[in-house]
């Protein structure tokens, strides 16, 4: 066992459900969905937030992430080697009832999958969190692990896929299967989002499926500052995402992430 590093409690990685890692959803009575059709009944029966969370975080219908998931949580980064890591699904974080929702793509391996919470812990959620403190969404502008504090009563972060896959590249069946989490989790935050991002074009196809009230004809394409309208008072915005890559070669900038939720802020009407 190795001690959390901001609560300095020992765990085991993977993190065993319910042994009181911070913000686990879980406890060790909670279902397993163990296949794709599990994955159907079990998210098609969530009631809340909570209980969806739950659910998610102890799913095991993709063999192959989550091989991957766990092998990453016992070998760890050298960086990293002193923590325990999470090495489980991670749930959507942020507000039960949103304005504003935010749409990745997969956890990362030494980031989300160590932390246990979306964004948390890597150079795309430094950038991230950094630029949702800056327009007011967030209470601080760092993110670091599950215990730091960070709270949000405007958005949720979502992603299509809740397992670390291998290379960043979940296959076209582990998307299919992880969909039901996902658009269970639209259907219980939906009413109150005025406007939701998505950071990449993967993201942006996911959330007009999900989102549009009706499909849009023709489809609108992705672009970084692309606006979609979704239904008479909710819009879709298009992001670079904040990769490591994008922040580096400049083709996304500090700047650009600003316009977008300073633009997201001021449609969801969270503008002062
Ligand atoms: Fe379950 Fe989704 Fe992870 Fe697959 S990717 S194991 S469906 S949480």
């Amino acid at each position: 066992m190795l001690n959390h590093p901001c609560t300095g409690r020992p765990f085991d990685s993977p993190v065993p459900p319910g042994a009181g890692w911070p913000g686990d959803p879980a406890t060790p009575g909670t279902p397993v969905a163990a296949d794709a059709a599990q994955v159907t009944r079990l998210a098609g029966q969530a009631r809340s937030i909570d209980e969806l969370d739950a659910l998610i975080s102890v799913c095991r219908a993709c063999p192959r992430l989550v091989t991957w998931r766990e092998q990453v949580a016992v070998t760890k980064r050298r960086s990293f080697a002193d923590q325990p890591y999470w090495g489980r699904p991670v749930p959507g974080w942020g507000s039960p009832q949103p304005k504003i929702v935010i749409v990745g793509l997969a956890p990362a391996a030494n980031g989300a999958n160590r932390t246990g919470r979306m964004f948390t812990g890597d150079r795309s959620g430094d950038q991230l969190y950094a630029a949702l403190h800056r327009t007011g969404l967030v209470n601080q502008p760092t993110s670091v692990d599950a215990a730091d504090g960070l709270h949000t009563d405007d958005i949720r972060i979502i992603a299509p896929v809740r397992c670390a896959p291998p290379a960043n590249a979940p296959t076209t069946v582990e998307r299919n299967t992880c969909a039901p989490w996902n658009d269970a989790e639209w259907q219980l935050i939906a009413p109150g989002v005025r406007v939701v991002v998505a950071l990449g074009g993967f993201a942006w196809q996911v959330a007009l499926r999900m989102a549009a009230d009706v499909p849009p004809k023709p489809r609108p394409k992705f672009g970084h500052g692309a606006v979609a309208e979704l239904g008479p008072t909710r819009w879709l915005l298009g992001c670079y995402h904040p990769s490591q890559q994008n922040m580096f070669t400049g083709r996304l900038t500090p700047a650009m992430l600003d316009d977008v939720f300073t633009r997201a802020a001021g449609l969801a009407g969270l503008s002062d």
